[in-house]
């Protein structure tokens, strides 16, 4: 495998047994590698198997079989402390409702994923207050989340997830909250990001205006990849 490859998953399938209900193959013999520096973009009707693939990808869950190396490393099999320690250290997550603590102003959040890695408080406020401006919304750092729009809050939510410097972010539906303006917005700033820094990303949508911003689009169906080719539209 090259240097280069962060996430390289090989034939992972996902199986939910729930009791007294079917079981439900929601990941099929899933391959692919992703390689620093790329936006991906995953497509897919509901159900096809999407956030499944997000959150194994994301060591938020396991896959049934399969095996899945994240920077060079066989991840398959961590427990469950192990993987939240390396989703910590090396992962940035960015959902559609946000997910902001409530009672916790907008700076305090973005510092939150340092507070785990044990970073001092001097240095956290200062990094904290940096991704905000990054992201447009430093003059925002003392409200709290019901005190912000969604276009707001979803931007410190971004803030939060490259405060670590993470080598992957991940978002699931992350415009699917968001009126128009915001979503282009938002999808903007993943762009800026990856071109500008080459941040990897991999990203859930199923609006097709938002996945032109990514350089790849995966399509998934059923649980298995149907598709996957590079983009050649929008510039950022
Ligand atoms: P998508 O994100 O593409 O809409 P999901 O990955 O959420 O799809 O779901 C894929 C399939 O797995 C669906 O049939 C869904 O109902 C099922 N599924 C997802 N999560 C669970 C779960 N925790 N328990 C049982 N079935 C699930
Ligand atoms: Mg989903």
């Amino acid at each position: 495998m090259s240097d280069s490859v962060i996430v390289s998953v090989k034939n992972l399938t996902k199986i939910y047994e729930t009791e007294g209900a079917p079981r439900v193959t929601a990941l099929n013999g899933v391959s692919i590698n992703i390689s620093l520096g790329e936006f991906v973009a995953v497509m897919g009707p509901s159900g096809s198997g999407k956030s499944t693939f997000m959150n194994i990808v994301g060591l938020l869950d396991q896959a049934t079989s399969g095996e899945y190396w994240l920077e060079g490393k066989n991840v398959s099999r961590l427990n469950a402390d192990e993987r939240a320690d390396l989703r910590c250290q090396r992962l940035g997550f960015i959902f559609q409702a946000y997910n902001l603590l409530a009672r916790t102003s907008a700076i305090e959040n973005v510092e939150l994923p340092m507070l785990y890695a044990r970073v001092g408080a001097v240095e956290r406020r200062r990094a904290a207050q940096a991704a905000l401006e990054q992201m447009g919304v430093g003059d925002q750092a003392q409200k709290l989340p019901n005190q912000l729009s969604g276009g707001q809050q979803q931007r410190i939510a971004i803030a939060r997830a490259l405060v670590n410097s993470p080598s992957l972010v991940l978002a699931d539906e992350p415009t699917g909250a968001l009126d128009s303006k915001n979503s282009h917005d938002v999808m903007q700033r993943f762009r800026a990001l990856n071109d500008e820094r080459g941040l990897t990303v991999l990203l859930v949508t199923h609006d097709p205006s938002m996945a032109l911003y990514a350089k790849r689009i995966v399509r998934f169906e059923d649980g298995q990849v149907i598709s996957d080719a590079p983009t050649t539209g929008v510039s950022a």
